[in-house]
């Protein structure tokens, strides 16, 4: 499996850089955004090292929309959010910030005014990890 060395993302699959873990598989990984436009929000990675959607294996892109569906799902059922919105950004220019393939799990408010290119305000840990606790619970019985 190809990994960067110097990747966060790749790190956090090493278990070098701690996360809020939710789903885990052969393929991928998923965790908390500890950056949240809103409640829940959270990401899905492929395990391997891919830039985008460009470079990503297409077995790794399906293994990866799976989870997505599980953990949407998961997220639906814990935090009853307005909408959600799967997202995923391709270059600086369409609001990609970290260079190793991952798809947004997005809640969505009512009238948040959320936009493509957010952005990136710390979160309060404390919420996440409950926000975390819920959405792993509502994982738990799927
Ligand atoms: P993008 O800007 O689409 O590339 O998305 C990257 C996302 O990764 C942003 O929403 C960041 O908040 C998030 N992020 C960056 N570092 C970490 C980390 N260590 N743990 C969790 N999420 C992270
Ligand atoms: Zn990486």
């Amino acid at each position: 499996m190809h990994t960067d060395p110097e990747c966060i993302f790749c790190k956090i699959v090493a278990g070098q850089i701690p996360c809020f873990k939710l789903y885990e598989d052969a393929t991928v990984l998923s965790f908390m955004d500890i950056n949240p436009v809103n409640d829940g929000h959270c990401l899905v990675i492929t395990k391997a090292h891919a830039e985008n959607f460009y470079d990503a294996g297409p077995d790794d892109l399906q293994a990866v929309i799976r989870a997505a569906q599980r953990v949407a799902r998961a997220v639906d059922r814990a935090l009853a959010p307005a909408g959600l919105n799967i997202i995923q950004a391709n270059g600086p220019a369409a609001g990609q910030s970290v260079f190793h393939y991952h798809l947004h799990v997005f809640p969505r408010r009512a009238g948040d005014n959320a936009s493509f290119n957010w952005q990136q305000i710390p979160g309060d840990m404390q919420r996440i990890e409950a926000n975390h606790g819920k959405i792993l619970a509502a994982l738990a019985q799927a």
